[in-house]
């Protein structure tokens, strides 16, 4: 049995070889702990041990969770698709949100950051290709279009713009695509400067994303263990069933 003090820092060793591997520092590389389907007990153990970024693909899972910790520091993100009607509670705990794909959802979000006067970040999630009919329940924007959903959610009021997210294709080698994904984002900068981070890499492709310049990885697996039970985000990726969005 391994513990979550060896979990997390065999992920640490895990960056820092890829880091160093890459020829970056690895304090660029940041460490988001995906908590889907892991009890509030599971995340204070881990905050216990210094990690202060988690995240959830599910708003009822996510509010109940913060909920539950608000005791603690936690800073915490949203990894999933998100209904428009869910989007201003996750958007009022302060969460980072990884998933934006279209402006309508960028829009409810500003809005509540308008209303606190706490801009809510905002990561545009792209979708790079892999098996037909697995990107729908993956999200994500077509890559040609991500510029111009880049321009239109910049000009919003309330959010902050903060880079690009993708989950990698399923069976294919993932590096090319973070290739791919970091091109997109160098594109994006260059427009928005304050863009300038890039939420790529889970459990078992985390080298290639730090190779290809993630900043921010989301694992969960690696940190938590096996999820106990498969969240409904999940199903549909293995199903390529119908999803059940956020
Ligand atoms: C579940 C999830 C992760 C973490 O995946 P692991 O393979 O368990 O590390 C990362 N990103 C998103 C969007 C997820 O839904």
């Amino acid at each position: 049995m391994t513990t979550p003090a060896d979990r997390l820092q065999a992920v640490r060793d895990r960056i820092a070889a890829a880091a160093r591997a890459a020829g970056r520092d690895p304090a660029e590389v940041g460490l988001l702990a995906v908590s889907k389907t892991w009890p509030a007990a599971a995340v204070r153990e881990l905050a216990a041990l210094g990690q202060a970024d988690f995240g959830e693909n599910r708003a009822q899972e996510l509010t109940g969770k913060a909920a539950e910790l608000a005791d603690l520091p936690l800073r915490w993100h949203f990894v999933g698709q998100l209904q428009r009607n869910k989007a201003a509670a996750v958007a009022r705990l302060g969460a980072v949100v990884h998933s934006v794909d279209r402006l309508s959802l960028a829009r409810a979000l500003g809005r509540v950051g308008v209303d606190t006067g706490r801009p809510v970040e905002v990561f545009l999630q792209v979708d790079l290709g892999g098996p037909e009919g697995e990107l729908a329940a993956r999200g994500g924007t077509d890559p040609a279009e991500v510029p111009a959903l880049a321009d239109a959610v910049a000009e919003e009021a309330g959010v902050v713009l903060r880079g690009l997210m993708a989950v990698a294709p399923r069976d294919v080698a993932p590096g090319p695509a973070f290739v791919r994904l970091a091109e997109l984002a160098a594109r994006v900068r260059a427009d928005h400067p304050e863009a300038r981070d890039l939420s790529a890499g889970m459990s078992a492709d985390l080298e290639e994303a730090v190779a290809a310049g993630s900043t921010l990885l989301r694992v969960g697996t690696a940190l938590f263990g096996t999820r106990p039970l498969p969240s409904p985000q999940d199903e549909s990726h293995q199903s390529h069933g119908s999803q059940q969005p956020g």
